[in-house]
């Protein structure tokens, strides 16, 4: 008989992890609130249940849920029903403080947890190359690879419980910050007529050089696969990109960081959220020269 997985979470992220677990043979047993989901699901050849509560029936349970409050909210609906020492991995983005009070919950009840947050996006989470970077014991860590291994391409454990949130928010935080400074610097270049292929063609092997414009240069044409050829369709939704850099604001106040630039990314990206959350958030070179121009003009 197969090894009993329950899933929580089967959104866009959640959906393509538990069907690669379905095809590694694994028996996941699913649930989500949203009817869609859950009939989605079925037809992956995952195994449905009506309430949170059913997925307590296998030795290990997966959360993928929008955020900390919800991840918190779901274990302690588990935590009693689920066998002793179930194995809760935890891969959804959240808040450090949320992850270590979730995996203390799990401990204090008798069980073991890691968060295991992960980059790569759907198409990562599709073709099961996500990067997981994970938080926890050793031992509950390496309990947790076999699974791991199925849905990501790499896994690397990070530290002690909450190190793996902190890995992310830390990438997220570099990564917002980069893409600013990048989409400033090219709209600095168009204003002083410098063509985006030229750009490209020196900062690309010179010490501007970033993953931000290498492999997701935020203006069409010098890399064809980049949402901004596809009218930034995303990619990484603003949405998400605010997000983590509110994670990481929260994380750099209460650890005392004396952050300009992390606090000012969060900031740009909560105010283009408003208005194009739903846009890659490459876009955000899109309303930099959108309010040059209106404030270049006055
Ligand atoms: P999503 O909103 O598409 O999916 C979340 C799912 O959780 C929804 O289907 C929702 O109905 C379900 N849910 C809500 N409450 C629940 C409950 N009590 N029990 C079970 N299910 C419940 O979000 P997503 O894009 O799949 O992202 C999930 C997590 O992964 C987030 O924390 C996000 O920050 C992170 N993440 C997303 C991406 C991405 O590109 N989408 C990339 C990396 C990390």
């Amino acid at each position: 008989m197969s090894e009993k997985i329950g899933f929580l979470g089967l959104g866009h992220m959640g959906a393509p992890m538990a069907a690669n677990l379905v095809r590694a043979g694994y028996e996941v047993l699913a649930f989500d609130p949203v009817p869609a989901a859950r009939e989605q699901a079925e037809r992956d050849g995952a195994t449905v249940v009506e309430t949170a509560a059913g997925t307590t029936e296998a030795n290990t349970v997966i959360t993928m849920l929008p955020n900390g409050k919800l991840v918190l909210e779901v274990y302690r609906e588990l935590l009693a029903a689920a066998k002793p020492n179930t194995l809760f991995i935890d891969c959804s983005t959240i808040d450090v403080a949320d992850a270590k009070a979730a995996a203390e919950l799990a401990t204090a009840a008798g069980h073991r947890a890691i968060d295991a947050p992960v980059s790569g996006g759907v198409g990562g989470a599709q073709a099961g190359t996500l990067t997981f970077m994970a938080g926890g014991e050793a031992a509950d860590f390496g309990a947790a690879l076999p699974l791991l291994e199925v849905m990501g391409g790499k896994v690397v454990h990070c530290g002690a419980s909450g190190v793996g949130q902190a890995a992310k928010i830390c990438n997220n935080m570099l990564l917002g910050a980069s893409m600013v400074a990048l989409s400033e610097s090219l709209v600095l270049g168009e204003k002083l007529g410098l063509s985006h292929q030229s750009f490209f063609d020196v900062v690309s092997t010179a010490s501007g050089q970033s993953w931000a414009l290498t492999t997701y240069c935020p203006v069409p044409g010098p890399v064809p696969t980049s949402p901004a050829n596809n009218d930034y369709q995303p990619g990484f939704a603003t949405a998400l990109m605010a997000k983590d850099l509110g994670l990481a604001a929260n994380a750099l106040r209460a650890n005392g960081v004396a952050s300009e630039i992390g606090l000012l990314a969060a900031q740009i990206y909560e105010r283009f959220n408003q208005t194009d959350g739903g846009r890659d958030f490459s876009a955000i070179v899109t309303d930099i020269r959108n309010r040059s121009d209106q404030e270049g003009g006055q």
